[in-house]
């Protein structure tokens, strides 16, 4: 992969944080910063700097959404009414995944496991709304 001046700026920013950015995300804050860049050479950018494995995706509502791929394992929770998302880590689900595979003779790649629902925050505000 070629790694040129404006995928090294978009892989700057996502090293630059734990945050967890769409392409439009990328584009905006990129803008701000100055860079001029636009949707269709960010979208080619952020796929080549996955298959290179130098961030990694994951897929929300059929968009994906990229981040660090120094980041230790973790798993996701995503808000289907904000767009949060939280990242957590279960020893046990680790576990119990690996014992799956195990009993299957399965020779495990990587695996991805993403609840959906309502965050804190939007439950706790629906909750003063009614
Ligand atoms: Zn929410
Ligand atoms: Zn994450």
């Amino acid at each position: 992969m070629r790694l040129t001046q404006q995928r090294t700026a978009i892989l700057r920013l996502i090293n630059q944080s734990d945050r967890h950015w769409d392409a439009e995300g990328i584009v905006s804050a990129l803008n701000r910063d100055g860079q001029r860049i636009g949707i269709a050479t960010v979208y080619r950018g952020l796929q080549a700097l996955e298959q290179a494995e130098l961030v990694t995706a994951l897929q929300i509502d059929g968009r994906k959404h990229y981040e660090r791929a120094d980041k230790a394992h973790h798993d996701h929770l995503i808000c289907l009414h904000c767009g949060a998302i939280e990242e957590f880590c279960s020893e046990e689900i680790e576990k119990l995944q690996q014992q799956i595979a195990v009993a299957r003779s399965f020779a495990v790649s990587h695996h991805a496991l993403t609840l959906y629902g309502r965050c804190q925050r939007c439950s706790s505000r629906d909750e003063a709304r009614s």
